[in-house]
């Protein structure tokens, strides 16, 4: 049936087929939720027959047979997990919630299954050996090797006891990376601080104050709870005025879930015994080893490289910033800095000299305006590319805009969906995924869908961005142009499906746009008076976000060398004292500063001991070298902007994971990818 409208009975599944919308977009309202517990079933049937087809099949295997046959497989499935990951990040409820936490043991047993069966692997490990010499052309030759890998680092290769431990271990390091998680939260309520005097919070703002008087009826307490953020620093120390506070504060921050009854410590170091014995099982030397053989960065050595050329300078930077904070703090009395003083004159710095209100800038981002005249517009002038709104088609929520995506050349490329505000059951952030992935093996363009958390303004009100957000939009946008721009063959290898330490690549670059004056000057323009944003406010937001890059960088390397010094231990080096063990690797590293700690401490370093990041934190680093790098790259292109984005969009965005990211970036550049730029943005190249 062509074109649009409801197109399924109540009584099919339309999940179960592929939609008959354009591009595939789900019907979502003909969905219900009973649909996606169906769908994900049925799916994992429907591939686990294929699979067992693939690995039974008589012919020899080749690449037909064996790995495209495995890129066909499992449509069902993919099709109802990428929406159903999408509603439950964006339109969250209790029966999503549960079919979440059914179906993750499930799909993880399922992903097993595949992974493990021996006779599939053996196929897969027949094309590999192969693969140089059965004329198959570069991508399928990385296909092949993508496969073999994720099997491998699965345990593919393993017999039949050594599976067995595998099984053991990982069963163990879930237990542990569960019981990290869980000794967190409870900290992170136990390590809240609690005030009774609202005097003890003078300098916050009044939302600030609302919100930990809210968090403090929530728990039946009198007065106001200051409810910890994540990372060490807290967002409270650069305006609270009290400076025992602030000392109360930041001790509780650093001092979570490193001693008592949820000390992380030893919960940590057993997580690392246990991973290090897994990465040995598996062949490698360490996990750090295991984890990198997937990344662009490829060996612990390259990544020492960069980091090694980091560490000098952040830290010179950051002496540097230290006297300015000591000398401006003096006039307060203090004679010497303290940790839990640096962010409250970091801000007098910000204020004093580079005189930013950005609450004052708000009416100049206007929504629509940052969307249309700025993203849009930015995405126009480099790519060539055009939105049309589908006011036919219809998103999976009422905020959702759905937009088709043209070509210079008037080819349809894809659809885009917009979902820019908060609301309840979505969670927190910004992000990009897609709904169809682009690939010519099964004939799909992309879907893709960026979500925000903007505040929803009252009704017929404007949305006002903050700096932050029209950054973060900008960001979000990147990545969907690496999605929508994707030319590739293979779904594997489709679009944004590039190792972890290279995804932020495009998404960064795209934030270049925002603050160049030709693109600047066409979407910052007053709400109500229309005028244009003064380009010396411009500079000033620019300088602005140079002051503090020696404390930003010197914390976030300090985090890296503790990701990475916790996953490089040998198996049967057990760590008894983990409080020694991070400061004898901070002091090893070179990062060890009294006034900056680690930007998560071992207790708290939720992404790396219970997350997806274990051996990776320095993936946003890698990320920034190559884009800082490729910005410069951009400005410097002798050519129109046009004509530097499309050979940037023809060597990096169009070809997904189909190249080695690192290879396309030298093929853009011309020679190997720089740290000097990167060090120039950050102003770290002047200490
Ligand atoms: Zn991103």
């Amino acid at each position: 049936m062509p074109g649009h409208g409801r197109v399924a009975s109540a009584n099919v599944n339309p999940l179960l087929t592929p939609s008959p919308l354009p591009y595939q977009l789900p019907p979502f309202a003909d969905i219900r939720v009973e649909h996606y517990r169906e769908a994900l079933d049925a799916g994992m049937v429907q591939q686990r027959a294929e699979i067992d087809a693939i690995a039974a099949d008589p012919a020899e295997p080749d690449f037909a047979n064996t790995v495209e046959a495995l890129e066909r497989s499992g449509q069902t499935l993919h099709r109802a997990g990428l929406l159903f990951f999408a509603i439950a990040g964006t339109c969250s409820t209790p029966e999503i919630q549960a079919i979440e936490a059914e179906f993750a043991p499930k799909l993880a047993a399922h992903s097993d299954a595949i992974h493990l069966n021996p006779a599939l692997f053996a196929r897969i490990d027949a094309v590999h050996a192969a693969r140089h010499d059965a004329g198959l052309d570069a991508e399928q030759v990385r296909l092949v090797e993508r496969y073999r890998l994720d099997f491998v680092l699965a345990g593919a290769g393993l017999d039949e006891p050594a599976r067995a431990d595998l099984a053991e271990l990982n069963q163990q390091i879930s237990v542990e990376s569960t019981r990290f998680q869980q000794n967190l939260l409870a900290a992170m309520e136990q390590s809240a601080l609690h005030v009774t005097d609202v005097a003890d919070l003078d300098g916050a703002s009044s939302d600030a104050i609302d919100a930990a008087a809210e968090a403090a009826r929530a728990r039946g307490l009198d007065g106001y709870l200051v409810t910890l953020a994540s990372p060490t620093s807290q967002p409270l120390l650069a305006s609270l005025t009290n400076r025992a506070v602030r000392e109360r504060l930041y001790t509780a921050s650093v001092d979570r879930a490193s001693s008592g009854e949820y000390d992380n410590g030893p919960t940590a170091a057993r997580i690392a015994q246990l991973r290090a014995r897994r990465a040995a099982l598996l062949g490698f030397a360490t996990h750090a080893d295991a984890m990198l053989a997937d990344r662009a960065a490829g060996s612990s050595a390259a990544v020492d490289a960069l980091l090694d050329r980091l560490v000098a300078p952040a830290v010179a930077n950051a002496r540097a910033e230290a006297d300015v904070l000591a000398e401006i703090a003096a006039r307060d009395g203090i004679t010497e800095l303290a940790p839990w003083d640096w962010a409250y004159y970091s801000d007098r710095v910000r204020a004093e000299r580079y005189r930013v209100d950005t609450g004052a800038l708000r009416p100049y981002f206007e929504l629509e305006a940052v969307l249309h005249d700025g993203v849009f517009h930015a995405a126009n002038l480099v790519y060539g590319i055009t939105f049309r709104r589908r006011e036919d088609l219809v998103g999976y929520h009422p905020d959702v805009r759905v937009w088709e995506v043209v070509d210079s050349t008037g080819e349809v490329l894809g659809l885009y969906l917009g979902d820019y505000f908060a609301r309840k059951g979505k969670r927190g952030g910004a992000w990009m995924s897609n709904l169809v992935d682009q690939t010519f093996l099964l004939g799909t363009a992309p879907v893709v869908y960026n979500s925000l958390n903007i505040p929803q303004p009252a009704a017929g009100e404007p949305a006002l961005l903050t700096v932050d957000e029209v950054g973060t939009l900008f960001h979000e946008f990147g990545h969907a142009l690496h999605g929508l721009l994707s030319r590739v063959t293979h779904p594997r290898l489709s679009g944004t499906s590039v190792p972890r330490d290279v995804v932020e690549f495009p998404s960064q670059v795209n934030e270049m746009w925002m603050l160049r004056p030709e693109i600047l000057s066409h979407y910052a323009r007053h709400v109500t008076t229309g005028e244009p944003l003064d380009p010396a406010v411009a500079q000033a937001i620019r300088d602005a976000a140079q002051w503090g890059e020696g404390f930003r960088t010197v914390e976030y390397l300090a985090a890296t060398l503790l990701d990475q010094a916790w996953h490089r231990l040998p198996p049967g080096r057990s760590v008894d004292d983990p409080a020694a063990f991070e400061d004898e690797a901070l002091r090893a590293a070179g990062v060890a500063m009294e006034l900056i700690p680690p930007r998560y401490r071992t207790g708290y370093f939720q992404h790396v001991f219970a997350g997806g990041y274990s051996a990776g934190y320095y993936s946003y680093i890698w990320a920034e070298v190559l884009d800082a790098d490729t910005v410069e790259w951009f400005e410097a292109h002798p050519g129109s902007v046009r004509d530097a984005g499309d050979e940037f969009r023809r060597t990096v965005l169009a070809r997904g994971n189909t190249v080695d990211f690192t290879e396309s970036c030298r093929s853009l550049l011309g020679r190997e990818p720089d740290v000097a730029p990167l060090l120039r943005r950050r102003g770290l190249d002047r200490a």
